[in-house]
């Protein structure tokens, strides 16, 4: 497994050496816990380029997940999930006793 991980903490400069995937993110955990108690761990991952690289499934997917969390710049993909009432339209009619 290559080094191609560096983390960076989302609260301060912090930032771990290149590491492998686990360790890096154990790093940061770390990280959080002794600088940041209380806070969830945040920050992103610099994902070194290997020459050649194919790109690794989940690994690639874990710098996206970092990657939005942090940056989100243009594209949010912010989920409209206004709660609207309900779709139907009752009319209750009360009879007026005179
Ligand atoms: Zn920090």
């Amino acid at each position: 497994m290559a080094a191609n991980y560096r983390y960076w903490c989302g609260e301060c400069h912090h930032r771990t050496s290149w590491r492998t995937e686990a360790e890096g993110a154990d790093e940061q955990v770390r990280h959080y816990a002794r600088s940041h108690l209380g806070i969830p761990v945040g920050g992103r991952v610099e994902v070194r380029d290997k020459t050649g690289g194919g790109g690794g499934g989940c690994l690639a997917v874990v710098g996206v997940l970092f990657l939005l969390v942090v940056l989100t710049p243009s594209c949010q993909h912010k989920a409209e999930s206004q709660s609207r009432g309900p779709a139907f339209n009752l009319q209750v009619v009360v009879p007026v006793a005179d």
